[in-house]
């Protein structure tokens, strides 16, 4: 129970500090965009200087996009909890991530009820989604199959994202959610650490399955439209399938 503590005590901690980062950071790197904008458009440059300048924009607008995937929708004071569709939000993943899996010669499948509503936070979804399902594109190095379905189950609903990646270790899968865990080169090991807390602070759950080169499910066990828990506590504990 300790150690439960401590660790959404060091959640909450990262996740606060999070997004104060995120909102500091982003101002100077506005003002740095603009200086070289303005640069690009004079009439005295050569065409490979040219060419820097759009590169140096275009990698700030990359920084950009991964402080918003990963740290903005933090902000304490963006939590309200309302009904959110669940075919909404797995439609706007599907049409983000569109770009990504195409690069990444990755096909998307995906079979959504239209009518089914968890009470949460859009944004907050949204986020946790496309997180999961990055993670998903990102372990299909050499091309794959995404799959997004959601069902209604009694009282709650599955959200579940399935790839046919590498899979995972018994090892790795323990580790899932812990902060700055990371087998990337170029990870930040915040996605699942942020994703699993924003899940638990509605009162659910999440299951993974993995099997080494095979591929990986993780399923979002949803609370369906019932009160979220005021105070988030202990997070509710993992279970980690692993059939390896
Ligand atoms: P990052 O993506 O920056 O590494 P995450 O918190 O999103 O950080 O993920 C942490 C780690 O969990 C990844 O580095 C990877 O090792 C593992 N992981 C997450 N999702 C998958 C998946 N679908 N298949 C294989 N490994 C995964
Ligand atoms: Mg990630």
């Amino acid at each position: 129970l300790q150690k439960d503590l401590e660790k959404s005590e060091q959640l909450r901690v990262v996740s606060e500090l999070a997004a104060s980062v995120a909102h500091e950071v982003r101002n100077p790197m506005t003002v740095a965009r603009g200086f070289i904008q303005l640069i690009h458009s004079r009439s005295n440059l050569t065409s490979d200087e040219k060419k820097y300048l759009l590169l140096t924009i275009s990698e700030l607008d990359r920084a950009q996009s991964i402080i918003s995937d990963y740290l903005s929708l933090a902000k304490p004071d963006d939590k309200t909890h309302s009904p959110v569709s669940v075919f909404k939000v797995m439609d706007k993943v599907r049409h983000t991530i569109q770009a990504y899996a195409l690069m990444n010669n990755v096909s998307v499948e995906i079979a959504v009820p239209q009518n089914l509503s968890i009470l949460g936070n859009e944004k907050e979804l949204t986020q946790v989604v496309l997180n999961i399902t990055k993670n998903g594109i990102e372990a299909m190095e050499s091309g794959g199959v995404l799959t997004l379905t959601a069902e209604l189950r009694d009282d709650h609903v599955d959200i579940s994202i399935k790839d046919t990646g590498q899979g995972m270790s018994k090892e790795q899968l323990k580790q899932l959610g812990n902060a700055y865990f990371t087998t990337k080169e170029k990870g930040t090991g915040l996605g699942l650490m942020i994703s699993y807390n924003i899940i638990h602070s509605w009162g659910g759950t999440v299951s993974v399955q993995s099997k080494k080169g095979e591929g990986t499910e993780f399923i979002i066990h949803l609370p369906l439209l019932s009160e979220a828990p005021e105070h988030q506590v202990v997070p509710p504990i993992e279970q980690y399938i692993n059939k390896s």
